[in-house]
């Protein structure tokens, strides 16, 4: 497909400008930031940029095409209805400068209104005291999250704390968040049963530990039974724990984290509250916090006056400051709010329990093929590996693109790294059984392919407008000119 700056003829038009009705005078505009050529812009009538656009979203395996069963991202249906709520005039076109009530406007009182109130219905999801929505994506969550846990160790003089405990089961982002937050980490094994390893934490549990950042459930999609004691022995030692919630859809309104022990964890509206993933956009993850966190919150803080007007507070000397400016994504977190009152309680607590149905019923219908690494339940997602096929020359990549030309997103490929040749498959509740037998139905087929025609497998995809990549030198030596 040729790219759209070679494409079009000199002349072509795709907008028509309404005549100037104000007289022309560009005096105010320096001569240094004045344009002396027209810029080099390709030029297409509107049709021509409609096809190009769409032909290309067509190449696309988008959640609106295809199942997404990317593990780990709960990659749910975003209801069209909240895009027309974020479309909303009053909403979308607010200005980040308009002024709060207290310098006597009241524009902003709606907005103010619809942060506050998602802010108050994840306190009550959780436990937690207080929320912000504040940082604009799960990973921007967990930063904010080390540096309210080195805030608080600060306010207690206790300077030593210097180390953060990870498991080897973590998202790459956890330690790359408390790196970035000043920590030194260190790796928790897991244990066979795919738990935290408690000797091995207990033995890691040293004065110079802030804390422990866990992921619940964790990324090989299991509730860690242990995590009561967890949290207490970590307490013990005087650290705090982190949740890592960007798993919550298997816990949505069946179990609060601060009451299993955390003391403070992010969501991920753009997961578990079907708010989209945002094609590089802003994301959101909320920060939860329990009372004794709160005044290390970030600024501004939203907050309702007992006349009921709310208002942005900056005075809260012991915060950690500013995260992200203006709620930039202000959209995503109306979105997981419509959500939320859509759904009420019992809708909620439904989301959770299909998740884990579906993902239960696609670990059954594979796992004889498809072996699971720990056999046990597991709660949204389930890891299996593609290693029985590796005699074959065939590896969880060639599967996942073997999955492509039968129209599937492939899951999540080679994490959690303790899993060799991981597939981690994330159904979420938002799709039929008829789907997922589809899903299955093509699993096998794979299966089958593998042991008796591994080459085929190796040829794909075949449908793409490109075929295998070498993926390593796409990004290395990224080629972006048409061909
Ligand atoms: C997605 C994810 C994150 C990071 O969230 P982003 O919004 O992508 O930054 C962190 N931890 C886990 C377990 C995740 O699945």
């Amino acid at each position: 497909m040729e790219l759209i700056f070679d494409q079009g003829a000199p002349g072509r038009r795709g907008s028509t400008l309404p005549r100037l009705d104000v007289p022309e005078d560009l005096s105010s505009i320096p001569p240094r930031l004045r344009r002396r050529q027209p810029p080099e812009l390709p030029e297409l009538s509107e049709l021509e940029v409609i096809r190009h656009y769409t032909n290309l979203s067509r190449r696309n395996l988008g959640l609106d095409t295809n199942f997404y069963p990317l593990g780990s991202c709960t990659m749910k249906y975003n209801p069209a209805f909240h895009e027309e709520l974020a479309r909303l005039p009053g909403f979308a076109e607010l200005h980040p400068l308009l002024p709060q009530l207290r310098h006597g406007g009241a524009l902003t009182q709606g907005a103010l209104a619809v942060i506050y109130e998602t802010q108050e219905l994840l306190a009550k999801l959780t436990g937690f005291a207080e929320f912000t929505t504040q940082p604009l994506a799960g990973a921007h969550g967990e930063l904010t999250g080390v540096m309210l846990i080195a805030a608080y160790f600060r306010s207690r003089s206790e300077r030593g704390r210097r180390v953060m405990l990870i498991p080897d089961a973590a998202h790459g982002t956890n330690p790359a968040s408390a790196a970035m937050a000043g920590f030194q980490c260190r790796v928790v094994a897991t244990d066979a049963e795919g738990n935290v390893d408690l000797n091995d934490l207990r033995a890691k549990l040293t004065p110079e530990v802030a804390g422990l950042m866990l992921t619940a459930p964790n990324t090989l999609g299991l509730f860690d039974p242990g995590v009561r004691t967890i949290c207490e022995l970590v307490h013990a030692a005087g650290g705090l724990v982190y949740c890592d919630g960007a798993n919550f859809n298997a816990l949505l309104g069946r179990a609060r984290p601060a009451e299993l022990g955390f003391d403070l964890m992010h969501l991920n509206l753009h997961k578990s509250f079907a708010a989209p993933h945002g094609g590089g956009g802003p994301g959101s993850g909320p920060v939860g916090v329990c009372e004794k966190l709160r005044r290390f919150l970030p600024v501004s803080r939203i907050r309702k006056r007992d006349d009921g007007i709310y208002f942005l507070e900056y005075d809260c000397p012991d915060s950690i400051g500013y995260i992200a400016p203006f709620y930039g994504n202000f959209g995503v977190i109306l979105k997981a709010y419509a959500y939320l009152l859509t759904l009420g309680d019992e809708g909620v607590r439904r989301v959770g329990a299909n998740a884990v149905l579906n993902a239960n019923y696609v670990r059954v219908r594979l796992h004889d093929l498809y072996p699971e690494p720990y056999s046990r339940y597991c709660l949204h997602e389930c890891v299996l590996s593609a290693r029985p096929f590796t005699q074959y020359g065939v590896h969880a990549l060639d599967l996942a693109k073997g999955l492509i030309d039968r129209g599937f997103h492939p899951p999540t490929m080679y994490f959690p790294l303790l899993v060799p040749e991981a597939l981690m498959i994330e159904p979420t509740e938002t799709e039929s059984k008829a789907e997922l037998d589809r899903f299955i139905a093509a699993m096998r087929e794979l299966a089958e392919l593998a042991r008796t025609r591994p080459e085929v497998l190796k040829m794909a995809p075949e449908t793409t407008p490109v075929g295998r990549l070498d993926e390593t030198l796409a990004a290395r030596k990224p080629e972006l000119a048409a061909r």
